[in-house]
């Protein structure tokens, strides 16, 4: 069998959203699984679409996820150029050759003709398509004399070039997802594959690039399915249908919360991102924020997308990339849409920091204003009870500074007339211990309560209050363990003083 080369093919239209970045996710396992190829194209040819800086960013936030292609516009390879704007001489004589054959026609109806048309077939109540039932009638090659055409187009009239889809047929293909596909050509509309500026339409580029680039598996949106029966037709009328690839349509991903498609209003309705990296609006200047910036790992990112559409048949949810490589198959993924979970994101993040070792969460914080081994330390006390590694710094504040306010409520409550005297005794207390660390000092508060018949909370809390200016958080002596002793004797001293 020959290599797997698969690819992912965006439109540099705007940022990827999630559902582009799972389609590149899936195309990239599936190469790696089978030690094949994956290559990013950039299909460039509706200029009027184009955007600035969307590129870049497809491949930036590729190179985030770590699904670094192995051939792209970045890094080049065998079979470029990789985007479609610089292989645009490779098209035209494809489109020629299907001229020539018959399975295509030249197109001058004007934009005017169309739309009037169009307004015709909206009166009685039907929808205009360029199809077997009227192609005959219209300006095309297939109604005018020979002299006509070539009048036509040596005076440099506008035309498309559009494709003969032939009347009554079956166009049937195996999905490798949905099973096999069967579309009555009646309802299909000849498409436009080739435009007067030389450029091809996205049918025609993406046929022809993929067979140019050996690609042996389409997997991509869903909503290419219904282009799926014209790439057919074109492998067939081109003459390669021995090398056509095999298809798999992806499902699609849905709201969390009702039916249709994720989209970025949904994020911006419910408060989550819907793009990989941050974007820029390069005329608007609006900024969307990413999941990047939002503080989550690559890594729980990409297992999170993974599940969105696919799922291992077993209970396990937590997989490196390189065990998703392991695990992956295409029919383990489903054809019904995948709903986005927000919630299900969060805790995927969670999941991944707790894994991770206080030292790895300091260098992802990576900032040089905290001492790297004091973070470090804190990152280990603190990754339990955050949703993001950057959120440690502050919700572990008091590992770097004294309270400075006192938490009112907890005070209220918990702060007891007794509270000054115990939290005096345990200075003296805690002053005396051989070594001040988080055993010993656990060993002797227990003494220290247990002799004087205290409550075993009142003191913890009252403590607490003094060291962190809050009611909960982490190991009590860890937390004074880390601060030292002189740090967590002078903030008991300052308490009592404070709280009285
Ligand atoms: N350029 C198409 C897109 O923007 C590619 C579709 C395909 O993979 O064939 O998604």
């Amino acid at each position: 069998m020959s290599k797997v080369r698969v690819r992912f093919a965006p439109s540099p239209t705007g940022p990827l959203h999630i559902g582009g970045v799972r389609t590149a996710l899936y195309n990239y396992l599936y190469a790696k699984k089978h030690g094949g190829d994956f290559i990013l194209r950039i299909e460039d040819t509706d200029q009027t679409r184009f955007v600035e800086g969307a590129e870049d960013y497809v491949l930036d936030a590729l190179e985030w996820c770590g699904l670094t292609p192995d051939e792209s516009p970045r890094v080049g390879g065998e079979y470029g150029p990789y985007r479609q704007s610089e292989r645009k001489a490779s098209y035209a004589q494809f489109a020629e050759q299907l001229i020539a054959s018959g399975n295509a026609y030249y197109a001058f109806d004007t934009l005017d003709e169309l739309n009037a048309l169009r307004k015709q077939y909206e009166a009685e109540k039907k929808t205009f398509s360029y199809d077997s039932s009227n192609r005959d009638t219209l300006n095309n090659s297939l109604t005018l004399s020979k002299d006509e055409i070539d009048a036509k187009l040596s005076e440099g009239e506008n035309y498309v070039i559009r494709l003969l889809v032939p009347a009554n047929e079956e166009v049937k293909f195996t999905d490798e997802i949905r099973g096999s596909v069967s579309v009555q050509t009646n309802t299909m509309d000849d498409k436009v594959i080739f435009k007067s500026d030389g450029m091809p339409t996205y049918h025609l580029a993406n046929v022809v690039d993929d067979y140019a680039m050996k690609i042996t598996h389409v997997i991509r949106g869903e909503e290419w399915l219904p282009s799926a029966p014209l790439h057919v037709l074109l492998y067939r009328f081109l003459g390669w249908e021995d090398a056509m690839p095999s298809f798999s349509h992806l499902p699609l991903i849905l709201k969390p919360d009702g039916p249709g498609k994720l989209s970025k209003r949904d994020g911006d309705r419910l408060g989550f991102p819907v793009f990989p990296l941050e974007w820029k609006d390069p005329k608007s200047g609006d900024i969307s924020t990413g999941y990047k910036e939002e503080g989550y790992f690559p890594d729980a990112f990409v297992n999170m997308l993974a599940f969105l559409g696919w799922n291992p048949g077993t209970e396990q949810e937590i997989f490196s990339i390189k065990e998703l490589i392991a695990a992956f198959s295409l029919d383990r993924v489903g054809k019904a849409g995948a709903k986005f979970d927000p919630d299900k994101a969060r805790l995927f993040n969670q999941e991944y920091l707790k894994a991770k070792s206080g030292s790895q969460l300091a260098e992802f914080i990576g900032d040089s204003s905290f001492d790297f081994n004091l973070l470090t330390l804190v990152c280990n006390q603190m990754k339990e009870r955050v949703t993001f590694a950057k959120d440690i710094p502050n919700a572990g504040s008091y590992f770097f500074t004294a309270p400075t306010s006192y938490d009112e409520k907890m005070v209220k409550k918990k702060w007891k007339e007794k509270s000054p005297s115990i939290v005096t005794d345990l200075v003296s207390v805690f002053g005396g211990v051989a070594a001040f660390n988080s055993e010993a000092l656990e060993i002797a508060f227990k003494k220290y309560v247990e002799d004087n018949e205290l409550g075993f909370g009142i003191a913890m809390v009252a403590i607490r209050l003094t060291i962190t200016g809050v009611g909960g958080g982490p190991n009590l002596f860890e937390i004074m363990e880390i601060i030292g002793k002189e740090e967590s004797l002078s903030r008991m001293k300052k308490g009592i003083e404070v709280l009285g």
